[in-house]
Formats: C-alpha cells, structure tokens, sequence
C-alpha cells in the first residue's frame, strides 16, 4: 500500500504542531511502503519565522514540561532543543530513574510530570513505588521510566498542547524588542527568527540568561558527569538502571564541551569493553551533566533554607531529595530530616532585574549545596511547570513573570494538577 504526500513547505510548517519534518520549497511526493511506516519528507533551506508568546530554550526535563504547560495555559509556545529528542538528561543522558515525587508517605509533587512519568510507565506496563511507605534509602522510590516511550509521549504530548517542536536549532543572538524578543536561530541547513514575549531558559546550564549576559554562578570544580553504559546483559529500559562511570570535568556550556566530555567518557567505555569479558550492549548517546551554571535570581535557596524545608511566600512547587553532592571520590547523600519538605520560590526562577525571561532546572538560583538536591528530576519537573504558567500569563497579560499576580499563578498550577506548597 502507498500512501501519496504533496506538502507546500510553508503551510505545511504553518500547520504542524510538532515540527518532525521539513517539506521543500518546491511540492515533493513521497511513497510510503507500509501503514506503519514514518513518512519523512525532503529537506528545506532558508530563514523561518515564528511568532509566538512563549519561546522555551532546552526540551530537557524542565523544559519538556514547560513547553507543554505553557500550551495548555492557551500560549503560543515554540519549543527549541539542540538534540534529535525531548528529555534531555532523562532519556539522552540515560538517567531515566526520575525522582523524588513523594516524600514521607504522600506524594508532593504532580502535575504534568507526574502524568508523563505515569503514562510512561502504564504503557510500558511498568510498577510505581509505594508512595504510602517511607523506603530505608530514598532512591527505592525513583520511578524507573523507559526512556523510548517517555520521549515519544513527551512529543504526543507536546502536539496535543499546541507547542512547536524544532529539533537540532539554538539561539545564536537575541536582542530585546518592543514587548519581548528577537530571538535568531540556527539548525544545519536553516535558520529561524522568532518574535517572542517571553523567554523560559530550560538549557541547563542557563545558556540564554548568560548570552544576555545577565550574572550566574558557577564553582571552580563542578561536580563530574556521568556516561550511563551496560557491558554483559542486555539492557531492560525502564527496569533497571544503566551502570555509570564519572566523567571528571564535564562541561554541558557550549558544543566544545559536549564533545570532550563524550570523547573522554567513550574513551573509558572502551577500555573496559578490552577488559571486560561481556560485550557493550548499551551506550548512552551524550555524557550526562550534574552541574555548570545557575542563575542569579531575585531569590537565593540556601543550604539552610534547604535543609529547614523554608516555605517561601512565594513558593511554586515542592522539592525533594537528599543534599547529593558527588565530588572526585564519591557521593555521601545527606538525607533530610524527618518531616522537612523544601520548596522552591519564584524568585529563584527570575534572573535578576531581568523581564520577560524565566528559567527552570538545575540552574535554579541557590547555593552548591542547595542546589546538590534542588536539581534532581522531579523538581525539575515541578518548576517547568510553574515556569510554563508564569511565562504564558506574563504574555497574556503583557507583563512579565514577576509581576503576574501570585494567586493567579497557584490557580492556575492546581487547575493543570500541580501541588502548591502550604
Ligand atoms: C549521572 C546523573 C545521575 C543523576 N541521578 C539522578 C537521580 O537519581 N534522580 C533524579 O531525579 N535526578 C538525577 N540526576 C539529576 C537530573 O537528572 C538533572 O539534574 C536534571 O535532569 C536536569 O534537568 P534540566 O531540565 O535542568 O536539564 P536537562 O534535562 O539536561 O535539559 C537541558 C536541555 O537543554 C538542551 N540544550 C542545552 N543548551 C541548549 C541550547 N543552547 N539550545 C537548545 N537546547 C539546548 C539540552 O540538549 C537538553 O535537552 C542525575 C544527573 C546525572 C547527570
């Protein structure tokens, strides 16, 4: 059976919620052998522009969720992501072990990425921890996720919400307008201008905040990467965790540094592959990056404020996780007391004096230690959601994110299943 496509380029791009291909200036046919099967159509040249409310930078674990929140709060939302799929070090790094939802006995953190995580799970016919029971060590209650689906479901997701997916793009320049942004980025074999109201930093490292050059933070010796591999058994995604090696000096900052962290990672793999007896059967595609920079926000998360589980005024969502700092020789998860829950305030998701830009992730304004627990996956989640709702009221509004009234934001996080801090 043949399925026949004919795909004016711009309108094709018009249409498409999610942007998985890319038809040619001139109409292009293609043939496809099987129902089944993808239809991929030819590639395309030039500049693209894009008008939208909500430009979000980085489709990892905070920005996946960011983008999908600000689409089902009614915003036009563009989604950018340097890699070939959503996740980021959930699924390409291969931490695929999301944690921590629940904390002593119930659960306190929802919303979309719980759902994601949850359906993930279903289709795959996977188990959940029992959130009810408080677990000796607090890993036992990560959920283990099979990262294929997960990214797949992350793009369903993103297409039912509305939000533009471009793959392989980057800003390379941004300037300020008007009401919000001139954002141009670059792809290989393209480039888009993209009008934007508001900016929602999900890079990691806060690469946007810092190409604006507003101030971040970062440590003389960052925490090591890890490169996630299997030798011997074959691997069962979304059963078992992957074995991990530390990558000294992993650097996620720019394409440079990427690649010398993959080099070096891949170098160790191979030298136990020689040893080992087992064959390779898994090798993540890119290092995964624990630290590099956070942001200097309108408020700093201490150690102490982490620690204390300090309920912020303006609080957005739950956090929780063991202070887990890994150095050259290790990690010492430092669990937290009996009862104490931190939570995470607005303020440490502004750059600050910025407008019209929010951040989530592990580049969240706090301190190293803070930030040791603050940047587990869970958490990020529970910030791009309410990064997702900030950004999209702020454009509505024309406003910027600050200036969103509190209530309206709670309001709206608990209308799309978020848990708000009390
Ligand atoms: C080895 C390891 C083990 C861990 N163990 C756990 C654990 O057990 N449980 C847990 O919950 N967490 C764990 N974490 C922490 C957690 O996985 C990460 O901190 C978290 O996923 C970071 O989320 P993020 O959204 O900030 O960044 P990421 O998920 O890394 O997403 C950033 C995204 O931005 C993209 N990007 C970067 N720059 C650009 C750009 N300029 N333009 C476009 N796209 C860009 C990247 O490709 C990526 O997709 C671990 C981390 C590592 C590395």
């Amino acid at each position: 059976m043949s399925n026949k496509y004919s795909v004016d380029r711009r309108k094709f791009l018009q249409r498409s919620a999610v942007g998985l291909a890319i038809a040619s200036t001139t109409h292009v046919t293609i043939a496809s052998e099987s129902k089944s099967a993808a239809q991929v159509k030819s590639a395309g040249d030039g500049i693209i522009d894009s008008e939208v409310d909500v430009l979000v930078v980085g489709g990892g674990t905070a920005g996946t969720i960011a983008a999908i929140q600000s689409g089902r709060a009614g915003a036009r939302t563009l989604l950018l992501e340097r890699n070939g799929q959503l996740g980021g070090t959930t699924t390409i790094g291969g931490v695929a072990f999301p944690g921590l939802f629940d904390a002593w006995g119930k659960q306190v953190i929802a919303g979309i990425g719980w759902e994601l995580v949850s359906d993930t799970v279903e289709l795959d016919g996977g188990t959940f921890p029992d959130f009810s029971k408080v677990p000796p060590r607090h890993w036992q209650n990560q959920v283990h996720v099979n990262p294929f689906v997960y990214a797949i479901l992350a793009e369903e997701k993103c297409e039912k919400a509305g939000v533009q997916v471009a793959y392989y793009e980057f800003p390379e320049s941004i300037r300020k307008t008007g009401d919000g942004w001139q954002v141009d980025c670059i792809g290989f074999g393209t480039r888009r201008r993209v009008m934007c109201k508001q900016i929602i930093d999900c890079t990691g490292g806060a690469e946007v905040v810092g190409m604006l050059g507003l101030p971040r933070l970062r440590e003389d010796e960052t925490q090591p990467g890890s490169m996630l591999f299997k030798i011997g058994e074959a691997h069962q995604p979304g059963r078992e965790q992957l074995h991990r090696l530390y990558v000294h000096g992993a650097d996620s900052t720019n394409s440079r540094t990427v690649t010398l962290a993959n080099l070096t990672g891949r170098k160790v793999v191979l030298a136990k592959v020689r040893q080992a007896k087992g064959r390779l059967m898994h090798l993540q595609p890119e290092t995964g990056f624990r630290e590099s920079y956070r942001i200097v926000g309108e408020t700093m998360v201490t150690h102490e404020d982490y620690v204390s589980g300090r309920l912020y005024d303006d609080a957005v969502s739950y956090a929780f996780y063991p202070v887990d700092l890994h150095t050259k020789t290790g990690v010492r998860p430092k669990p937290l007391k009996p009862g104490t829950v931190p939570t995470i305030p607005l303020g440490a998701l502004v750059p600050k004096n910025s407008r019209n830009i929010i951040v989530a992730g592990r580049c969240v304004c706090s301190d190293r230690l803070a930030n040791s627990g603050l940047r587990v996956q869970a958490s990020c989640m529970g910030m791009g959601q309410a990064a997702g709702v900030a950004a999209a009221l702020a454009a509505q509004k024309q406003t910027t994110p600050l200036a969103v009234p509190l209530a309206e934001i709670h309001q709206t996080l608990r209308a799309h299943g978020a848990i708000i801090p009390s």
